[in-house]
């Protein structure tokens, strides 16, 4: 229970990704809040489950980033993994969607990030885990908005970790390839549209196709990734970006 007495803040927690990350910080004995939408009888049970706080902030604003991390208090372990995707040629790519997938994917951690660091410094330790995804590191076609604000990501990630490393506190991105979740399976009618495939065709020959593994990355193994950023064996890991993509980046 090496993270027991530590704080882990873990934003879009309530369903996917950022739920595993929260079920296995906590399981290292981290106190976890959880942040993001959904069914509230269902964000009640996990809120049991991991004897956990849920702060409902929409982080699409900075008001909103303010209100969840003045909310929170000091945290140790700050994982900003809230996200969305939206998928559209460029010229109908509604500018709306634009605006917010850059706030959500890049400008809250930016926010969280400036608003946690204090408390870091001064406890003299600090954990910055941003989940950005393997377009952080390639592009595909369809996804200006996401592919730009991961690959912004990433670059913020390094740059606090230049920052920081002086008050032994790191920054790291994990960066998934698919991942089978509500935000994988919704953009899937989208995709079709804008390229003219049937459901199957997008699974296999788009989703899948990026994979040399022919499987889905599983929620638990971004988890894993996310302890083991947390321990003392990674202080001198640093502004890296980890593939758990399958081999997808590796081409
Ligand atoms: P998900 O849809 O299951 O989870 C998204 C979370 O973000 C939910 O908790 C949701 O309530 C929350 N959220 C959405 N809008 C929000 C807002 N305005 N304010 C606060 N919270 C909000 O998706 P996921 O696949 O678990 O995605 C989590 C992260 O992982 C995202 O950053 C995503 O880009 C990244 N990622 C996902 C995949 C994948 O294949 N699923 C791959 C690479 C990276």
């Amino acid at each position: 229970m090496f993270l027991s007495g530590k704080r882990a803040l873990i934003t879009g927690s309530t369903s996917g990704i950022g739920l595993a990350i929260a079920r296995a910080l906590k399981a290292e004995g981290a106190e976890v809040i959880l942040n993001g939408f959904g069914d509230e009888g269902v964000i009640a049970d996990v809120c049991g489950e991991l004897d956990a706080r849920h702060i409902p902030a929409d982080l699409t604003s900075v008001a909103g980033v303010e209100e969840l991390m003045a909310a929170a208090g000091p945290v140790d372990v700050l994982v900003n993994n809230a996200g969305m995707q939206h998928v559209a040629p460029v010229e109908e790519f509604p500018a709306e969607k634009w605006e917010m997938i850059i706030a959500l994917n890049l400008s809250a951690a930016f926010h969280t990030a400036r608003l946690a660091v204090p408390h870091m410094k001064t406890a003299g330790w600090g954990r910055i885990i941003n989940t950005a995804s393997a377009h952080s590191l390639a592009a595909s076609p369809f996804k200006s908005a996401y592919v730009s604000a991961k690959h912004g990501i990433a670059g913020l990630t390094k740059t606090l970790a230049l920052e920081l490393a002086p008050f032994n506190i790191t920054a790291n991105c994990i960066s998934p390839g698919y991942v089978w979740t509500p935000l994988v399976e919704n953009q899937i009618p989208d995709t079709m549209k804008a390229r003219g495939m049937t459901r199957e065709q997008v699974m296999n020959d788009i989703l899948l196709a990026k994979q040399p593994t022919k499987k889905f990355v599983q929620v638990e193994e971004v988890g894993a990734m996310a302890v083991f950023l947390c321990r003392d064996e990674a202080q001198n890991i640093n502004g890296a970006n980890w593939s758990v993509d399958g081999g997808w980046t590796a081409e």
